[in-house]
């Protein structure tokens, strides 16, 4: 009976020690990686270009007379909102969100932007639908399902502002940056920016990290881009620098 006893005891311990200690490696490994994020804090890149700092993403705010695109919405709305309001910028005047990619920290404020028409890649849709998951089954959520999909290279006219998408999957399967009037890439989660150079984020947070890597090559080769705008890491107004190998 002890033996039983004893065994059973095991057991319990086995099923139920393994997934919590696995859970809070995960954790900690996640909150490691955070700790290199470099975002930038709320304030101006250019003369219409804002930036809101939330947590450990950026949202970006461009300025078109009097309508504003967001890119990338970050994942605290009411953080969000505080902040945009130092900026003189009030949410429902965003006519439109455009997302690099599904993840929560990219896609979780979106419902401060009421009056925004959304778009997405196409090819995002597989984080939502579940034919692709980041991590086992885990997929991506968002809160609106009225999305205009955008394919890769199509360009998207927004009153002055021309976005061209350019698919470069493996962060998630349709990791997306957007080209502003052919010179500033929003590059989201493609590539982080280290002394000035893109080099690859960290392997663990992408879907898959050989397919990633390979992608930053396709933001490498957009001859009219002056700057680079990531998602974590910063900005550079020198494209040329950052992407030599
Ligand atoms: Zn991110």
């Amino acid at each position: 009976m002890k033996k039983i006893l004893k065994t059973s005891l095991i057991t319990v311990g086995v099923v139920v020690g393994v997934p919590v200690l696995a859970f809070v490696g995960m954790f900690l490994k996640m909150n490691s990686e955070f700790s290199e994020f470099t975002p930038l804090e709320t304030g101006k890149i250019t003369e219409n270009i804002f930036v809101v700092k939330d947590n450990i993403a950026n949202v970006f705010i461009v300025k078109d007379s009097a309508q504003y695109v967001v890119i990338d919405c970050g994942m605290n709305p009411e953080n969000i909102a505080e902040q945009m309001k130092t900026l003189g910028v009030n949410p429902s005047d965003v006519t439109a969100v455009l997302l690099t990619h599904s993840d929560s920290d990219h896609a979780g404020g979106l419902s401060l932007f009421k009056n925004a028409k959304l778009y997405m890649a196409k090819e995002e849709v597989k984080m939502l639908n579940g034919e692709r998951a980041k991590f086992l089954w885990f997929g991506n959520a968002i809160s609106r399902s009225d999305y205009t999909l955008v394919e890769d290279r199509e360009k998207i006219q927004i009153g002055n502002l021309t976005f061209e998408g350019i698919l470069a999957p493996g962060h998630t399967s349709g990791m997306t940056a957007f080209l502003l009037n052919d010179e500033y890439l929003f590059s989201g989660d493609i590539a982080s920016l280290k002394n000035g150079k893109l080099a690859p984020i960290p392997a663990f947070f992408d879907m898959d990290t050989e397919q990633a890597v390979k992608s930053i090559d396709i933001i490498r080769q957009l001859p009219t881009a002056k700057y680079i705008i990531t998602g974590h890491w910063g900005y550079t107004n020198d494209y040329q620098a950052a992407v030599k190998k």
